[in-house]
């Protein structure tokens, strides 16, 4: 750990972490992914089982119509929006197409293991620590099981 870095913790190592790790500056914080499976992203592998999609092709706007959440979270799907997402899945390996549903799919063969794998390929290049450990509070620390 650096002493000139902020220690974030993000607890739970689901696909909305895995994003977040992605994306956040490494140089600036020390980061681990606490995640009380012995595996990343396990509810986004049953997604797959049902031929996942992604995310949906509709305009910005109509998108957000869609969704019942505070300001600050809407507001968030404007700096990354839908197709950011498809563009930085583009940059990482994952092809898409949007599906008859105005979904966005990846391309097949492309399956949700090897998506998942991408993620974490990448949140290992920004040198995300995990810790698969039930996090339980901040003042609580976090043993092996
Ligand atoms: C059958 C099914 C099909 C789906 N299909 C799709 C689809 O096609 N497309 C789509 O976009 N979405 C789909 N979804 C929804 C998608 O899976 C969820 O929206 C997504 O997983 C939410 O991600 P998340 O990171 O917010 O939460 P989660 O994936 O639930 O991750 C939260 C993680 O936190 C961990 N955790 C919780 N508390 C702690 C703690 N104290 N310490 C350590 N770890 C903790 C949990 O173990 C879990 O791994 C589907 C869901 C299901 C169930």
């Amino acid at each position: 750990m650096s002493k000139n870095k902020e220690t974030l913790a993000i607890v739970g190592g689901g696909s909305s972490a895995i994003m977040l790790a992605a994306h956040i500056d490494s140089t600036k914080y020390d980061v681990t992914i606490y995640e009380r499976n012995q595996a990343l992203g396990r509810k986004f592998l049953v997604a797959g089982k049902g031929g996942f999609n992604l995310t949906h092709s509709s305009d910005i706007a109509d998108m957000k119509s869609k969704y019942f959440a505070s300001t600050p979270i809407l507001a968030s799907l404007d700096t990354f929006t839908n197709t950011d997402f498809i563009k930085w899945l583009k940059e990482n390996g994952i092809d898409t197409f949007v599906g008859s549903s105005k979904r966005i799919f990846p391309v097949k063969p492309t399956k949700p293991i090897q998506v998942l794998q991408a993620f974490e390929n990448k949140i290992k290049e920004n040198k995300i620590a995990i810790n698969f450990n039930r996090y339980r509070n901040i003042d609580e620390p976090v043993t092996s099981r």
